[in-house]
């Protein structure tokens, strides 16, 4: 569909949707939540045919949606009620925060994961009273229409929200300027160039971007848990996933046992049943040339490194160097690199561009908090890949640096869907000179009246 005849739609049926009551909104995400479980045979089906996924990395999608709806399903009405703010003379300024939605919300995603990512960001909008345009990935585009299909079902009237397909820079280029909030998920090149232009049409946006991710394993981790987790946080979607592990440091006092566990079992997974193919011949062949680039600089492959079809083995490559492309580049394939630290390794985590996720795995957690807040990305997992922080949508899910802008779940993913309005009143006593009775405040009198007032409220301890 024409984005402005797309547009002219959803900005008809907005008000309307944004009269109903937040609760009656969030009633639709809850009905969505039971019907997306009933019937997700559909979905995986779908999902599974359009991205290629083995079941178990799909059904992870079903279960990220899930979590999503119940969330801002039970808890939007709260995050978007009237608050009551402290006002600048206590009694005497009364002042709330009220919470508009920001009226079309522009969503770009991309093809990796197009039910857990496209629900993510289009329930809050919705939810929040906006309606709601969606650009998908061509080749993930069935999988949008049946979620889309599906609020409808459980509620949301069928013009708010309204799906446009088409070539990226063009129809993607066409939403950002028509769009009052602009909610990007894809990668960082083309990210940069949405934010330009959301910033141009000064509209708020998000960008959710790629990444670079580590995995750490501390000397005292559980190695069988640490290599169960490797191999999910590297190989699951076949390495395409934004919060993917790329890196691994190993300790060098386990980093033998490690080391060869994790690549043998790396080494056994099978194509076809425990990993899918690549999505296209393009990323393939991004993937080959990081490799094949890798090793003709002096990288040594230690399992996998061939392609069948669109398939590619599980790879893991050790001597890998800052002047090899998949040093700091992101792959976005089934394809990591290993090494082998002793001391912190807070500088070795920190030394990319990228801020997205990092897995560290130990016995003792108290140990990996501490390493936690050195480090410089949205997300840590401790004794898991991605999943424990991807899934507590009570928490933002961001990245730093060229990892992106802004957060998704959490109070900040629904309210960035919203334009705050600050409502004071003021009462019995104007806020600049005035008289009480025959008494003037004017001039010195009320400077020094109100020095006195800002004394007494400090030392009352209001803020
Ligand atoms: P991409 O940037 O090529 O495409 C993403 C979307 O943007 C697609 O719908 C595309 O059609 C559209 N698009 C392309 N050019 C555009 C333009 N000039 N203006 C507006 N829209 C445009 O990304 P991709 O390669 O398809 O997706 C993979 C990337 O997404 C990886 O880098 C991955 O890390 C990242 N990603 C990030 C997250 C996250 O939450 N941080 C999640 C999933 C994927």
């Amino acid at each position: 569909m024409d984005v402005i005849q797309a547009f002219d739609r959803a900005r008809a049926a907005q008000p309307g949707w944004a009269r109903t009551s937040a609760r009656r909104r969030a009633a639709v995400l809850l009905r969505f939540h039971d019907l997306l479980l009933t019937r997700r045979e559909e979905i995986l089906a779908l999902v599974r045919q359009e991205t290629g996924k083995v079941r178990p990395h799909a059904v992870e999608e079903v279960l990220a949606a899930s979590v999503v709806a119940r969330y801002y399903g039970r808890r939007a009405p709260h995050q978007l009620r009237p608050r009551r703010r402290r006002g600048v003379v206590p009694v005497l300024t009364r002042t709330t925060e009220l919470r508009h939605p920001v009226g079309v919300v522009g969503q770009i995603v991309p093809w990796n994961y197009p039910l857990a990512l496209v629900v993510s960001d289009a329930l809050p909008a919705l939810a929040a009273g906006n309606s709601l345009v969606t650009k998908p990935d061509s080749r993930t585009a069935g999988t949008t229409r049946w979620i889309r299909d599906l609020m409808v079902e459980a509620g949301l009237p069928e013009q708010a929200w309204q799906l446009v397909t088409g070539d990226g820079p063009v129809v993607g280029a066409a939403l950002v300027d028509q769009a009052d909030y602009v909610c990007f998920t894809g990668s960082t090149r083309t990210g940069r160039e949405v934010g330009r232009r959301a910033g141009e049409r000064l509209v708020g946006c998000s960008l959710e971007l790629g990444g670079k991710n580590a995995l750490v394993v501390l000397d005292d981790a559980n190695l069988e848990r640490a290599v169960e987790g490797a191999v999910r946080g590297c190989f699951t979607s076949t390495g395409q996933l934004c919060m993917s592990i790329e890196r691994i440091y190993a300790h060098a006092d386990v980093a033998d046992h490690f080391l060869k566990a994790f690549v043998d079992r790396a080494g056994e997974l099978t194509l076809g049943r425990d990993i899918g193919p690549l999505i296209s011949a393009d990323q393939l062949a991004k993937v080959e040339a990081h490799v094949e680039d890798a090793v003709a600089k002096g990288a040594t492959v230690l399992t996998g490194g061939r392609s069948h079809d669109l398939f590619y083995e599980p790879t893991v490559l050790s001597g890998v160097t800052p002047e090899m492309r998949l040093y700091a580049e992101e792959t976005f394939g089934p394809v990591v690199a290993v090494h082998v630290f002793t001391g912190d390794p807070a500088h070795l985590v920190n030394d990319t561009a990228y801020g997205l996720n990092v897995s560290l795995w130990t016995r003792r957690p108290a140990r990996a908090r501490g390493l936690a807040a050195r480090l410089r990305t949205g997300q840590v997992n401790i004794n898991e890949a991605y999943g424990s922080a991807f899934g507590s949508v009570d928490a933002p899910m961001g990245g730093r640096g060229d990892s992106g802008v802004g957060a998704r779940h959490s109070s900040e993913g629904i309210l960035r869907f919203t334009e705050p309005q600050t409502v004071a009143e003021q009462r019995l006593v104007p806020m600049g000179p005035f008289a009480l009775g025959p008494v003037q405040f004017q001039g010195e009198r009320y400077e020094e009246l109100m020095v006195r007032v800002m004394r007494t409220l400090k030392l009352l301890r209001l803020r």
